[in-house]
């Protein structure tokens, strides 16, 4: 069969056009590296460009007033909730003013008091101020200041690009941990058009798994595709790492800070609108102090906003859980602004949540509507929701606890460099350098840091042009027939990528999301395998060119859903019990509690082909390196090239 294919060739390819991905174009060519391409659904795709949140969140070291802070303080930070390096949590500590004040130096404005200082506030899981904002709209902004910056370079940016295939090879200069290589990767176009890419060195930016989940704040559209380094077997840390949360679906967008703290109604409706009720009473009851109790934790939801295990039995999760619980039984969820909760009554609430109202100004609070307190206190959060042609004054806003971030990802080492496939960078979200929990802001810190990183190493170690083109062309083209050969079965597949994909979505959201029991994910797990196998013989019918490259973004979508799965049921199994934003029930349906002895330890999940099987072990966190940092001997060691 012969297929035809443009081909590009380029020194680094960045796949991927998010924060994390521009930020490693522009530092590798302020790294030198002259042959720099960007290959990207789209400049305006992905997660960093379309989303935001009440003040969307940049962590960094600590750059104001006279609290002390220092990189080895802001790993530890990193490191306190378990499951994450100390080495890699260390460089996101140390790096982390530079990337940040790249950014500044870019016309990220930042804001600043008189004398030049970055003021900052304390985030979730931060015991200092070290995070920072512009705003609901902070990596907008980042990418906006990129993508300039991406032009002024003149770095040649390749749009509407679907990555539909990671390609390796045996690596010639092969180590034990890295037997292979990167060598391109393979597009497909709206026009159905292919580009086989081949490149020295790809940074992976391709951001995290928003395609999983049905129930998800991703925005629409942005799926990720970790899929395509997980079938080339790239090795994965902590994938049962995720943040969950409370969103609305309309318009995607978390429902945190002062969307709660006015405390709004909470209802629940069939699939048509009707038979509403304030369901959480069933879980409360009726009486004044349950109901004081309620409204209490709907108003910590304000700045507890991801779902946390330990405050599932007595706090402000148990209604992420009452909410996700409702939708699993086919009931939309809604606030309603327009009316207090049924028996609402101020002098009920608990002492945190009258004081922080007083202090906003709100008196008499049974007086006012939510919608009057929200007009008070943050008018800016009505006006979003009209700009997205919701009005809160006349309608009730729908939510659903969604997926949100990724804190796992492909595991990388303190370069992020793939640690089992050679001159592959994943950066940003797809990166899964963090643990159990991460301080809020910090995966864009860890985007920019990934980033810089990246290009530094690729300067120092892969600058040189080692590929075996012909060879590397010949897989490419092996793969390209068979990608051909799939999409033709595929066209006349019963079953359409669409409807596969809802289903998909549904069960990750409904058995591989945040709440976890044995028996339904062992189900999840088998039903998504067999998904999978089908596929790869049967396809999944398209419409035409134009959405043919969604039929094979759902074989990626598949395995990854698979792999996930796979490593949830292996820590399930393991007896890690509920932590983070994840929660295990037992078969009776009580909740398995945290074992504090996987704190220090990862979780690695590996494909391997020859054998057809995923496998998953647990390893040792590594300690925060210790250093006495002798100026001389680092000078020394810089200089030789050493730390490469
Ligand atoms: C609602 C919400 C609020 C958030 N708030 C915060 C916050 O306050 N602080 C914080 O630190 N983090 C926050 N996050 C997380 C953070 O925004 C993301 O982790 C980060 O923006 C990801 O950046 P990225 O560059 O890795 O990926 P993305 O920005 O998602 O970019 C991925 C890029 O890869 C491209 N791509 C993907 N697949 C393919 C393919 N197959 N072929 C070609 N191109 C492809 C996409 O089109 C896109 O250009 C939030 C996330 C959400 C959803």
């Amino acid at each position: 069969m012969k297929v035809t294919f443009e081909l590009r060739r380029t020194h680094t390819l960045v796949v991927g056009s998010g924060a994390a991905g521009l930020c490693a174009a522009v530092r590798l060519r302020a790294e030198g590296i002259d042959d720099v391409r960007i290959v990207t659904e789209g400049l305006n795709a992905g997660t960093s460009i379309n989303t935001g949140s009440d003040k969307q969140t940049y962590y960094k070291l600590s750059l104001c007033g006279d609290e002390p802070d220092s990189p080895v303080e802001m790993a530890k930070t990193y490191c306190s909730a378990g499951g994450m390096h100390g080495d890699l949590a260390l460089v996101e500590a140390a790096v982390s003013a530079r990337a940040f004040l790249h950014l500044v130096n870019l016309g990220v404005s930042f804001p600043t008091d008189a004398f030049g200082q970055f003021a900052g506030y304390k985030t979730d899981h931060d015991p200092r101020r070290r995070a920072t904002s512009i705003g609901p709209y902070t990596s907008r902004e980042m990418c906006r200041a990129l993508i300039r910056r991406v032009k002024e370079l003149n770095i040649p940016t390749d749009e509407e690009e679907f990555a539909v295939e990671l390609l390796t090879v045996p690596n010639e200069h092969a180590t034990p941990k890295q037997p292979k290589r990167a060598v391109g990767i393979i597009t497909l176009n709206t026009s159905g058009r292919w580009t086989i890419y081949l490149a020295e060195n790809i940074v992976f930016a391709v951001g995290g798994p928003g395609g999983l989940y049905k129930t998800s704040v991703y925005p629409t559209g942005h799926t990720g595709a970790i899929g395509l380094a997980l079938r080339e077997e790239a090795a994965a840390a902590n994938l049962t790492e995720s943040q969950f949360g409370l969103a609305s679906v309309k318009h995607r967008w978390n429902v945190s800070g002062t969307y709660m703290q006015v405390i709004p109604r909470v209802v629940s409706t069939d699939n048509d609108g009707r038979n509403p009720r304030e369901f959480l009473r069933d879980a409360f009851g009726n009486d004044a102090s349950e109901i004081g109790k309620m409204d209490s934790l709907l108003f910590l939801k304000g700045y507890q906003w991801p779902f946390d295990s330990r405050k599932l039995q007595e706090g402000s999760s148990f209604i992420d859980f009452l909410v996700y619980r409702e939708t699993m039984e086919h009931r939309r969820v809604f606030l309603d602004y327009k009316q207090n909760p049924t028996g609402f009554d101020a002098a009920a609430l608990s002492e945190e949540a009258k004081t922080y109202l007083a202090k906003s100004g709100m008196t008499n609070l049974n007086a006012t509507t939510p919608i009057e307190r929200l007009e008070k206190m943050n008018p800016a959060a009505i006006q979003m929701y009209r700009e997205h042609e919701i009005d809160l004054y006349r309608e009730m806003l729908e939510i659903a606890f969604c997926a949100q971030h990724n804190n796992g990802g492909l595991a990388g080492t303190h370069w992020w460099e793939s640690i089992n496939i050679a001159h592959l960078f994943p950066v940003g979200e797809v990166n899964g350098s963090h643990g159990t929990a991460r301080p809020g802001g910090s995966a864009l810190n860890a985007g920019q840091v990934g980033a810089f990183r990246a290009a530094e190493l690729i300067q120092h170690r892969y600058a040189e042009t080692t590929l075996d083109v012909d060879y590397a062309l010949q897989v490419a083209q092996d793969r390209l027939v068979q990608l051909q050969t799939w999409c033709e079965t595929a066209k006349t597949s019963k079953t359409h990528w669409r409807k596969e994909r809802e289903n998909l979505q549904y069960r990750m959201s409904q058995m591989g999301g945040a709440m976890r029991a044995m028996n339904t994910l062992d189900t999840a797990l088998q039903v998504t395998t067999e998904d999978y196998e089908r596929l790869l013989k049967d396809g999944v019918a398209y419409d035409g060119e134009h959405d043919k490259h969604e039929a094979l973004r759902n074989r990626h979508l598949t395995f990854a859903a698979m792999t996930y799965l796979n490593a949830v049921s292996f820590a399930v199994k393991s007896g890690v019990g509920s932590r983070g934003s994840s929660v295990v029930f037992a078969p009776d349906g009580n909740v398995i509690s945290e074992n504090a002895s996987f704190r220090d330890k990862i979780l690695m999940t590996q494909y391997d082909s020859a054998t057809q099987s995923i496998t998953n072990h647990w390893q040792s966190c590594r300690p925060i390196p210790e250093s006495d940092l002798w100026f001389e001997t680092v000078w020394t060691t810089y200089r030789e090239g050493k730390i490469y």
